[in-house]
């Protein structure tokens, strides 16, 4: 059963359907499209999608991983005219915790004079018994980004990291969307920005039993769709609609893999991994200010 919403969950994704969010930080196929495909609704269906409209959120985000890596990873809108601190745009996110506890019980918030850290555990998939842990970083200097990592395991015990894939250079932070899509920005719900990093998290459970990512994502540069890409995920080019294998794939497989590599390497590009003061907090839970000074501008 539990493979089978797995399986469910890919296909809606291919199809740029995007599943919905319950909570806990279950991930489900949208009722809606499962049923149209099934032909006629019976009326527990119906009565099941009627309780999870009450009790799930579907965001109409693009949600796909993204182009990542610092530098190039666009920049919040408000650009230069935004205050470097925004006095209610912190209280909004403390105002804000009920909700994020309502939506994801099993979290923990830490509100600082420099911003605001979560550790929030998210069920993802009911039935697989594989949860995942957000490290949420919220800076009071809008100016520089939310950043999180994400980790299997739970609270109780946390466990391996989850990357490289649709992480960004070099921290290995979660890129769940394309920035500049305006997915999320700072001042939305950060219940839904959990939700899309569940999503996130399912996506790569999804690679990990079926070897392949599913839905659209963004993958700009050549060495990274050469060594990361399967033929039959979606090209990350900017003709995302199209396989790897029906776009650049043999663009790219005429290419240097040396030049490509030192291409990416030269836009700033190279290994993801977290910081050790990262896994060191996930353990220890000390050293609140040292996560905080992480974020980039
Ligand atoms: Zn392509």
């Amino acid at each position: 059963m539990a493979l089978e919403t797995l399986q469910q969950l890919g296909q809606q994704l291919d199809s740029g359907v995007f599943p919905c969010v319950h909570n806990g930080g279950f991930v489900r196929p949208l009722e809606s499209a499962i049923t149209s495909t099934r032909g006629e609704e019976t009326e527990d269906e119906r009565q099941r999608a009627r309780r999870s409209a009450t009790r799930s959120r579907q965001w109409s985000a693009s949600g796909q991983g993204s182009s990542c890596g610092q530098g190039t990873r666009g920049s919040w809108p408000s650009g230069d005219a935004s205050p470097l601190v925004r006095p209610d745009l912190q209280q909004q996110y403390r105002e804000e915790l009920s909700a994020v506890r309502d939506a994801y019980p099993k979290s923990l918030a830490w509100p600082l004079d420099e911003g605001m850290l979560l550790l929030v555990e998210s069920a993802l998939i009911h039935g697989l018994g594989r949860s995942a842990l957000f490290l949420v970083v919220v800076p009071r200097d809008t100016r520089r980004r939310v950043t999180s990592w994400g980790f299997w395991g739970s609270l109780a015990l946390p466990g391996s990291w989850i990357g490289p894939r649709h992480t960004n250079a070099p921290d290995g932070s979660i890129c769940a969307f394309e920035l500049r899509d305006g997915t999320w920005q700072q001042g939305d719900s950060l219940v839904k920005l959990l939700d899309l990093y569940s999503l996130w998290a399912a996506r790569h459970l999804h690679m990990e039993r079926y070897q392949r990512w599913p839905g659209y994502q963004s993958v700009q540069h050549t060495f990274e769709r050469i060594v990361e890409l399967r033929p039959d995920e979606y090209c990350g080019c900017s003709n995302s609609d199209k396989l790897y294998k029906d776009c650049c794939q043999s663009k790219d497989q005429k290419t240097s893999q040396l030049a490509a590599a030192i291409q990416y390497a030269n836009s700033g590009f190279g290994s993801r991994l977290p910081p050790d003061c990262v896994n060191d907090f996930l353990l220890h839970r000390k050293n609140h200010e040292v996560i905080m000074a992480l974020t980039t501008a």
